[in-house]
């Protein structure tokens, strides 16, 4: 057993708090810091299920990607979706910790798990920051161990990702070696990684004019979707966990959690 307040200390040394960006609302989001925890439930989303979950299993806390509090609070009317989620964590005792672009940046975070699992080389990784920015930043670049067609490439992307489908946008005829990426939704990045010379893009979130963008600058883009961009994280968090407090609580990954999008 421990304190919440331990979870979220060692939540700061994974994710440093300063990492996050202006916009968002990292941290502990609902609970008691001095609230006994003996069960941890790692996951993307808190979810309904995921309340229910948590509250029929057993566990006090659950550690999210995304910020189960986010734009801001002016009703808790527990006919409404998010008064009736917050309301079924309270009831149930579950607290709520949020490691959202802090988590995206941090070393080993959601970009670096989406780095690896698409098949770049480790040595090559860096952020895809302007250099006089923070080491550690949203998205990175790196480098492919050789270079490969874009549409293998992509294909690559799905695989190692588990996604069932992905979505392509063709830069032309490039192979690719270097590739940019952002987890979750970072469109916004596709210019910034094809001025720093990158064949290809990885992210989620992608729109009709990124894309034209994209086919403009000549950079392939591959939309693998917010949630196979991210989820992968989940398992790597939860092991990061279990190796700092894996000997007094107990720390379960959601692997139930799919995403909300479906290919009909
Ligand atoms: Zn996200």
């Amino acid at each position: 057993m421990v304190k919440c307040r331990d979870v979220m200390d060692v939540m700061e040394r994974i994710a440093p708090k300063k990492l996050a960006e202006d916009w968002d609302n990292p941290g502990l989001l609902v609970g008691n810091p001095n609230d006994e925890v003996r069960r941890i439930l790692v996951c993307l989303d808190v979810r309904e299920e995921t309340a229910k979950r948590a509250a029929e299993e057993g566990f006090q806390m659950i550690v999210a990607h995304h910020p189960v509090i986010f734009r801001g609070l002016k009703k808790l009317r527990t006919d409404l979706p998010d008064g009736r989620l917050l309301g079924a964590l309270l009831r149930a005792g579950v607290a709520v910790f949020a490691a959202h672009t802090n988590l995206d940046s941090a070393e080993g975070g959601v970009n670096d798990v989406l780095a690896a699992r698409i098949g770049l080389d480790p040595a090559t990784i860096a952020p895809l920051g302007n250099a006089d920015e923070l080491s550690e930043s949203l998205g990175r670049v790196g480098k492919l161990p050789a270079p490969m067609e874009a549409r293998a490439f992509a294909e690559q992307v799905r695989k190692g990702l588990g996604a069932k489908n992905i979505r392509f946008v063709s830069g032309g005829d490039r192979p690719v070696k270097k590739v940019g990426l952002c987890s979750g939704s970072g469109a916004e990045f596709i210019e910034r990684a094809a001025l720093l010379g990158c064949d290809a893009f990885v992210t989620g979130d992608v729109r009709y004019h990124d894309a034209q963008r994209a086919a403009a600058l000549g950079i392939h883009v591959i939309d693998a979707g917010h949630f196979a961009t991210e989820q992968p994280v989940v398992e790597i968090l939860a092991k990061r966990l279990i190796e700092e407090l894996g000997d007094k609580v107990e720390i379960v990954e959601d692997d139930a959690a799919r995403d909300f999008f479906e290919i009909l």
